[in-house]
């Protein structure tokens, strides 16, 4: 990015391309990731007002080589981002990660975890329109995480989207075709966009003992990977058969269960029996609820004891991007037991 157009700075921000719509072009098959990000970038950023252009940080592009639709992400992308960014981030004051808007979610939940501690911004952000589209959400979302981005008092993974700042870990898609697309349902918002000015709310963000040191870990994801987590949705008529298949995989090293309400399951003896028995087995098994909005209270109703008799943990109020991202995480590194299942209940990083 140029002088005229970007605040002067020795540091500029780092922004890392990693593909979806923001960056995406028409193909004769339906939008695909486009290249040449940079010069995009900054011919979008160019077509905005003096006053706007002036308040911009300056930054330098990281383009992955093989930008994705971030519908094909796996954990193995959560990995390899977390680690560009581990290695980066000492030469910037913040990075802003480009992303898909469909996994987003997911990988800001995991770069929470990889990236534990972290004393500045990463900002990840993309948009529902490609940057060129008429009335497209990409450069306002751009200039929104670029510049909550150069905020110190920001020192942990936010989204930002939709004039909205949100906390990585707690966030979900909500809607499908709305600019205004990420909700936190169970956590206020970070900071928001006010007249053309990014606010953050610092009494929101991890306080400073609840965030540490700068303490990242990296672990291999690789094995996870393949088939290593599962989430399980309940319906009314689930059968012990069905939730057995899942759990009998012998790759399965723990599983995600979203379950009714308050943290209530079927009392069928030979459900909670599969439960147990994977449990039994080191299978790291935790429950959230299918309701959006508030949290589980395992045991409250008899129609949860079963889960709790079964070894599995709440994952209270978590999102279920952060609850299974967390999963991967813990499993991935050689843990005992007993460690890994207080770890899943403790509060890493603001995501219970
Ligand atoms: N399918 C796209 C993606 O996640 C959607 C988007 O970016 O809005 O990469």
């Amino acid at each position: 990015m140029t002088q005229d157009t970007a605040l002067s700075s020795p540091h500029p921000l780092l922004v890392i391309y990693t593909g979806g719509t923001l960056g995406m072009v028409e193909s004769g098959s339906g939008l695909v990731p486009g290249g040449d990000i940079e010069a995009r970038l900054a011919r979008a950023l160019g077509a905005l007002s003096a006053e706007r252009r002036a308040a911009l940080p300056e930054f330098e592009v990281l383009a992955f080589p093989d930008p994705i639709d971030s519908s094909a992400a796996t954990p193995r992308e959560w990995q390899r981002l977390a680690a560009e960014i581990a290695e980066r981030h000492r030469d910037h004051p913040g990075v802003v990660v480009l992303h898909g808007t469909d996994t987003l979610a997911w990988t800001a939940s995991s770069l929470a975890y990889q990236l534990q501690g972290v004393d500045r911004p990463v900002v990840v952000t993309g948009a529902m329109q490609p940057l060129e589209a008429d009335g497209s959400d990409a450069t306002d979302n751009l200039e929104l995480a670029l510049r909550f981005a150069v905020d110190p008092a920001l020192q942990e993974v936010a989204i930002a989207f939709g004039g909205k700042l949100l906390r990585g870990v707690r966030a979900r898609k909500w809607l499908s075709r709305d600019a205004d697309a990420f909700a936190s349902p169970n956590y206020p918002l970070l900071g928001e966009r006010i007249g053309m000015d990014p606010i953050l709310y610092p009494e929101q963000g991890l306080a400073r003992q609840q965030r540490g040191a700068p303490r990242f870990e990296l672990p291999d994801y690789g094995p996870l990977a393949e088939g290593g987590v599962a989430r399980i949705v309940l319906w009314p008529g689930i059968t012990a058969r069905q939730v057995a298949a899942w759990l009998h995989d012998p790759a399965l090293k723990g599983a995600l269960l979203e379950v009714w309400g308050g943290g209530n399951v079927p009392e069928d003896p030979e459900l909670l029996g599969v439960l147990a028995e994977a449990s039994g087995q080191g299978k790291l098994l935790v429950a959230i609820s299918q309701c959006p909005h508030g949290g589980i209270d395992i045991g409250h109703y008899a129609a949860g004891q079963g889960l709790h008799t079964a070894g599995v943990l709440s994952a209270d109020d978590m999102t279920p991007e952060a609850a299974l991202t967390k999963l991967v995480h813990l499993l991935a590194q050689p843990l005992a037991d007993d460690e890994r299942r207080q770890r899943f209940l403790a509060r890493l990083v603001g995501e219970r």
